[in-house]
Parts: structure tokens; sequence; C-alpha cells
């Protein structure tokens, strides 16, 4: 079966995407990432649209804006995670132009066990 985020197994946070695992290596250093079957939670704030990703965060979020009201929607947006990096479209980019946006590649790499 197919993950639907990637855990850190540092500190147990849930990323939902190679992109954000990165991210979250980058900032705290941790790079013991596993595939999880656990979506990651999404609770959008009914009153702003604000996402948040676990409980702690909707009480923060309650707290801060008196909003109570969050919709539950996990399963909408839990989708297999996509473990390749994005690859650059294959070349058929005729347009040219596009705000050259010339990422490196192999920035760093998800170590899966
Ligand atoms: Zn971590
Ligand atoms: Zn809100």
């Amino acid at each position: 079966m197919a993950g639907l985020s990637l855990k850190c197994g540092d500190c147990g946070a849930h990323l939902r995407s190679v992109q954000e695992a990165q991210e979250h290596a980058e900032l705290t250093s941790h790079s013991n990432f596993s595939e999880s079957t656990e979506a990651v939670l999404n609770l959008v704030c009914g009153t702003c649209g604000k996402p948040c990703r676990s409980k702690t965060e909707t009480d923060l979020h309650t707290k801060r804006t008196g909003h109570t009201d969050f919709v539950d929607r996990t399963e909408e947006e839990a989708k297999p995670i996509d473990l390749e990096a994005p690859k650059a479209p294959a070349a058929n980019s005729e347009e040219g132009g596009t705000s050259g946006s010339n990422e490196a590649q192999g920035f760093f790499l998800v170590q899966l066990k």
C-alpha cells in the first residue's frame, strides 16, 4: 500500500510530501524519514479557512482567534505520496521565458527505510 505521508523518526512529525520532508530536514536537521500510511491531519477552520494539522494547532487557533468551527478534510486531501522528486517537464517547452526557475537538481535525498 502506498504511503500517505512521510513520518519523521526523530520527532514524529508527519510531512505531506518529499518537499516538506526536505524543508523539515533543513529546519531541524532530522533525517530519519519513513513512509507512513497515516494521512496528515487536515482540519480547516470553517471561519477563516486556516488549515491545521493537529489538535494542538486547532486549540492554538481557537485561543488566538476564538474560531471553534473546524472541518475535517483529512480524507479529501489524503493522497498517496509521490516519492519521486518533481521532474522537469519533458523537453517540449517551446514557450520559453517562464520566469527562469532553474532549480538545482538532487539537492537532498530523503532516506527511506
Ligand atoms: Zn523531525
Ligand atoms: Zn479561523
